[in-house]
């Protein structure tokens, strides 16, 4: 290490690390890090914490705060460090040493910056956030914070329903962040110049009227002493808009981040160059929160991608290319794409990856096209619904004998084993809907077989249970009782054990439905369930998205204390299903997405009536494009 920064804790730090397991990810300086100066004036200087709850391993690969690490860090007048959550072990040492929560960067106490923005992709991250801010000095609650802490403001998917959350944050941005995070550090910086008129709530309120943050001290949710249902949500500010909006970036060729991603000292999920090739989803796959809240579409063009990814590997010496996106085989330009990638990489050490579980030839093409000349990866579908309804219901336009053509071509070509991803749980479904799994998974390995004329085939068949998410058209949906989905997995294993010699060749990787009991009440929860997120994180709750911590007991039994209090139970939050009339936590917050839509579109699911991609036929007004004045964007003539 260089020397430490004037005020880094690293002093205090370093002697905790032989207590800590993987003490690496508390170090910083990885390449393309950055920690600029910090003896700017502070009122010119915008200086934000950029927070990943979770582990390093999870968290330094995050594309969204990559991106905005650089944004910001460009700026003249803003700075960002990152921080990441602390394992038990190093909590407690730095809890014993009296050890602030800090960035890697610099290794500044978190309660010195400006603002602290979290992003939150998995409602299993919320304990952790409370780990964050109680390390910092934080008052958990916002409305006992003091005017010179930093402003806690949340984003990422579990933005779109925070209110679970409300006590412990100030604000949430939903949607894209590279343009208003720029638009926020110009608000706060006018604000600190301007001498901070009105303390912290002056900034809060200039940040709501201006649409860039929901808050939600400025909302006051009344509820039916009957029903315990939400009966209605007011603004309780002047300054707080009637719907806060998702933020969108039409043109992500303008975005060309990260330019030199993060290459980390420790073991990561993803180690590689990402280019994220296009945002959004149009396959209105029912279930998906991610396809939903990020309508419409929108593609970068192929030479900006050639050119970011030809970066990327010079600024990082990653040997593999990873092209993101939510279904990475529908960029209309993927195949002239992949060609123009493969041809420029061949016969080097850099390897491509596309993630896509579509099941036809076309992506078959793909991974061929990819994989030229190097070495295969396996091969992955995702028919999600075990049975042919099942997948109208949930809308994954996929029927089995599309999914035996394509392994059939799969195996012809020398592949010898397949990964298959089912759900369990879904809306209407029946045991033998579960059940179907293994004949399909049995087809795939008879016509492995029969095609590569050989018995060395093998499928697996990996499912977890269905939690139904908020601006989805399965946000009215029950949530199928643990018990049930546990059923319906048992009698599943059954089926495959009943193929004989052929079910050996299968492999069931199947989640327990408990679990998605506890994502089930954070997903869909109102603000009434913080209390139970922080009474669990007080009772030890943490890193609950991690088999081997998540404790379940603890889970229900404090949801059972605390919500009976208010003559609520798990089961009410996930287990009952909701009617139209039902206000939902999140109905105040505008993804964009028609309530009648998406209900038409819950009313068709149970018809097992699908719905075709918009990208490709004729629009049916799900409300995205004419509410935010947004547009399909095609990198065809890009
Ligand atoms: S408004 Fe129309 S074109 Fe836009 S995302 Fe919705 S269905 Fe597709």
């Amino acid at each position: 290490m260089t020397q430490p920064e004037p005020d880094s804790l690293w002093p205090l730090i370093e002697p905790l690390l032989t207590e800590a397991h993987d003490p690496v990810q508390y170090l910083g300086g990885e390449l393309n890090s950055r920690s600029k100066d910090w003896s700017q004036d502070q009122s010119e200087t915008i200086r934000w914490v950029l927070a990943f709850p979770d582990a390093y391993s999870v968290a330094v690969p995050n594309q969204g705060l990559q991106m905005l690490y650089e944004i910001i860090n460009e700026r003249p007048d803003a700075l960002a460090e990152r921080a990441y959550a602390p394992w038990p072990d190093m909590e407690q040492a730095m809890r014993r040493a009296g050890v602030e929560w800090f960035t890697v960067d610099s290794h500044r106490p978190a309660s010195r910056f400006d603002i602290i923005g979290l992003s939150l992709s998995t409602e299993l991250g919320y304990t952790n956030l409370l780990t964050c801010l109680d390390l910092s000095g934080l008052a958990l609650h916002a409305k006992d914070r003091r005017q010179s802490d930093p402003l806690v403001i949340v984003g990422g998917h579990c933005a779109f329903n925070p209110e679970p959350l409300a006590d412990f944050i100030d604000g949430a941005v939903l949607g894209d962040g590279e343009e208003v995070v720029g638009a926020i550090t110009d608000s706060t910086r006018q604000w600190k110049e301007q001498g901070k008129p009105g303390g912290r709530a002056g900034l809060l309120e200039r940040l709501a009227r201006a649409d860039l943050v929901y808050v939600p001290a400025f909302y006051t949710v009344g509820y039916d002493e009957q029903s315990k249902q939400i009966a209605q949500v007011f603004p309780n500010n002047p300054a707080a808009a009637p719907r806060p909006t998702k933020k969108t970036v039409l043109d992500l060729d303008e975005w060309q981040y990260p330019k030199a991603p993060l290459v980390p000292f420790a073991e990561t999920v993803h180690e590689r160059a990402s280019v994220e090739i296009f945002r959004g989803c149009l396959r209105g796959c029912r279930f998906c929160q991610a396809g939903m809240i990020t309508r419409p579409v929108r593609e970068r063009s192929a030479p900006v991608i050639e050119r970011m990814a030809q970066k990327a590997i010079a600024a990082t010496g990653f040997d593999e290319v990873g092209l993101l996106s939510l279904s990475s085989a529908d960029h209309s330009q993927i195949a002239k794409l992949a060609k123009t990638m493969a041809d420029h990489y061949e016969g080097s050490q850099t390897g491509l990856s596309l993630p896509s579980t579509r099941v036809d030839a076309f992506n078959l093409e793909l991974a061929q096209e990819l994989h030229r000349g190097g070495r295969r990866s396996g091969l992955t579908f995702a028919p999600e619904g075990g049975s042919e309804r099942m997948r109208r219901v949930i809308n994954k336009q996929v029927t089995e004998e599309d999914l035996i053509k394509t392994v059939a071509t799969a195996f012809g070509q020398g592949w010898r084993s397949v990964k298959l991803y089912f759900m369990c749980g879904l809306p209407t479904e029946e045991t033998a809907d579960v059940t179907q799994i293994a004949a399909l998974a049995g087809r795939v390995i008879a016509t492995g077989r029969a095609t590569a004329g050989h018995k060395d085939i093998s499928c697996t068949v990996s499912i977890g249970p269905f939690v139904p998410k908020p601006h989805t058209p399965f946000q009215w949906a029950a949530q199928c009782p643990p018990a049930v989905v546990d059923e319906r997995l048992a009698a599943l294993r059954q089926a495959v054990a009943a193929l004989g010699k052929p079910g050996r060749a299968i492999t069931i990787r199947a989640a327990p439905g408990r679990p998605a009991m506890l994502e089930g009440l954070l997903a869909r929860g109102d603000r009434r369930v913080g209390t139970v997120i922080e009474a669990a994180w007080r009772a030890g709750a943490r890193f609950d998205g991690w088999r081997e911590y998540l404790d379940m007991d603890l889970w229900e039994e404090t949801a059972a204390i605390v919500l009976a209090e208010r003559g609520l139970s798990l089961d009410w939050y996930t287990t009952r299903p909701r009617d139209y009339d039902e206000v939902l936590p999140w109905d105040h917050l505008d993804a964009g997405l028609d309530r009648d839509w998406l209900w038409d579109d819950w009313v068709a699911a149970t018809a097992a009536e699908g719905v075709e991609d918009c990208r490709w036929s004729s629009c049916y007004d799900c409300g995205v494009c004419t509410r935010l004045g947004t547009e399909i964007q095609l990198a065809v003539g890009l």
